[in-house]
């Protein structure tokens, strides 16, 4: 209903068909397997579903039994629960694309400089200095002075085999996605749940301050709900031919991360809401039903016999 409701998505992520945790100086990190094989997927034909599964990860980051302060999911990245719960999720739809998502200049190994936005401000940073924790668990790579432009080091690492540019993905961007999308990509696990823990943190905001009925806490989650602001957002028309001329929204999004945030925005925004979050147990579902309130009849149960205890009790 999202995308009934909207222009017609189309953009396209690259995924790989497997994916390992690796553990690098103390730290999980995630990337693809080396045999696996990429493809490319349509982001909304799953938007609902990506939007679920990502806010289910921050709702049990948000549950963790020793508290879900920030410094938490460095902890939680290394049980096994939680590295679980990231490669499930990145198996399905790919990593999230951290290394593109606050990039402000482009092809940043050529122009061997590195600005990106952060928290509203302009941060330049070293290309080496940028670039390299993205591919922690690869000695080679660790090695290279990406400050000189490509190398043949690069090329080999990097450039060769990589779906950016390969007319079967029909992915085709600048040579920043080279990097993202290579097998040798990785992304800490702790920074993933941090992002899902805060998304299903502006998710339970933007929810509650539809249900509450106290002034002053709708105002509190207003504002929490209001901290969320997405990246700079691209997108152009891209006219189907096989299907009359129909017009899509190409959307050029720099990340999946961006991706997320943009459906959520929409789903948030929505007065046909299917992804809503269940208002007993806070888990995110897809509503069958504009009226839903809860994701299994069990929740349904269970709430309605707190609601006729305290109906009872006045
Ligand atoms: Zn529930």
């Amino acid at each position: 209903m999202i995308k009934e409701k909207n222009p017609n998505f189309k953009g396209l992520w690259v995924k790989y068909s497997d994916y390992e945790i690796v553990k690098v100086n103390n730290e999980f990190y995630i990337k693809p397997t080396k045999k696996a094989e990429y493809s490319s997927y349509d982001v909304f034909d799953y938007e609902k579903e990506i939007l679920v599964d990502f806010l289910y990860i921050g709702r049990e980051v948000n549950n963790y039994e020793f508290g879900n302060s920030d410094i938490q999911c460095d902890l939680m990245s290394t049980e096994e629960k939680y590295q679980n719960l990231v490669l499930d999720f990145v198996k399905k739809y790919g990593l999230l694309g951290d290394l593109t998502y606050p990039l402000v200049n482009s092809d940043i190994v050529n122009s061997g400089e590195v600005f990106v936005e952060q928290n509203h401000k302009m941060i330049k940073y070293d290309v080496n200095e940028y670039v390299k924790p993205f591919f922690a668990d690869n000695k080679d790579i660790q090695n290279i002075d990406f400050a000189k432009g490509v190398n043949e080091e690069i090329s080999e690492y990097i450039y060769n085999d990589n779906p950016n540019g390969q007319p079967y993905t029909q992915i085709d961007r600048n040579k920043d996605y080279d990097l993202v999308f290579s097998r040798e990509y990785s992304e800490k696990i702790a920074r993933i749940l941090l992002y899902a823990k805060l998304m299903y943190s502006v998710f339970s905001s933007a929810e509650q301050s539809l249900w509450t009925e106290n002034e002053d806490k709708k105002a509190i989650y207003q504002m929490h709900a209001r901290d969320f602001a997405s990246n700079n957002v691209t997108a152009s028309l891209f006219f189907d031919n096989n299907d009359n001329g129909k017009i899509y929204l190409d959307w050029n999004f720099n990340s999946l991360k961006q991706a997320i945030e943009l459906i959520f925005a929409f789903n948030e925004s929505n007065d046909r809401k299917e992804v809503k979050i269940c208002k007993h147990c806070g888990k995110p579902f897809i509503a069958k039903n504009l009226n839903a309130e809860y994701d299994t009849a069990s929740c349904r149960n269970v709430a309605n016999v707190y609601k006729n205890r305290a109906k009872n009790r006045k």
